[in-house]
């Protein structure tokens, strides 16, 4: 991806400022870990590429804004526990911005009641190999953390669990964590051969 990373592209109301706390978060932590050995959250200018979330009872618990997936704390997460897309707004439990993503994770929840973990990576290897691997690939590449690259999304989405995003990355989705980040690991190595 060419464009270089300025932040989020929506505005962020606080609700409680404190570092939020979920039984989930240790998973949470070990895929980020993988992902950022893998290579799968470069650093780009301005912050890392990359960003992990899963289902809560309020919403869901997103990875910060450009930050880098190793050795990640609670800190660097935030739970999103409101979103309006087209108001560009989210409001959030925790001390830092959410991923510029965050939206597009939040259509992802909304639209797929039996998705509970989106993992968004960039996989070099993959986007090389995506045509010949077969992959779903978004029609147009759009810009990161945009409505259009929601809309571009949500033309292919239907059932799917893999989705390449167009010369960006992937989205790799799963009833759990677990599912989701296997998935990733699995489309990674067989693009490697
Ligand atoms: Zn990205």
């Amino acid at each position: 991806m060419s464009s270089k990373y300025i932040g989020t592209k929506f505005q962020t109301v606080f609700k409680d400022k404190n570092a939020i706390k979920d039984d989930n978060i240790s998973i949470l932590i070990k895929w980020c870990d993988h992902f950022a050995e893998l290579g799968l959250s470069p650093k780009l200018i301005g912050g890392f590429g990359g960003n992990l979330s899963f289902r809560t009872k309020q919403g869901f618990i997103i990875t910060a804004s450009g930050v880098n997936l190793k050795n990640l704390s609670e800190n660097d997460l935030v739970e999103i526990i409101e979103a309006d897309i087209l108001l560009k707004k989210v409001v959030v439990n925790g001390t830092k911005q959410p991923s510029s993503e965050s939206l597009l994770h939040y259509y992802i929840y909304s639209q797929r009641p039996e998705v509970n973990a989106v993992f968004h990576g960039h996989d070099e290897q993959v986007l090389k190999k995506c045509e010949q691997l077969n992959l779903l690939i978004t029609k147009q590449e759009q810009p990161y953390g945009s409505v259009k690259l929601i809309e571009e999304v949500g033309k292919i989405l239907q059932n799917y669990f893999y989705i390449v995003l167009k010369n960006h990355g992937f989205l790799s989705l799963g009833e759990t964590m677990d599912k989701a980040g296997n998935l990733a690991l699995q489309i990674h190595r067989s693009s490697a051969k």
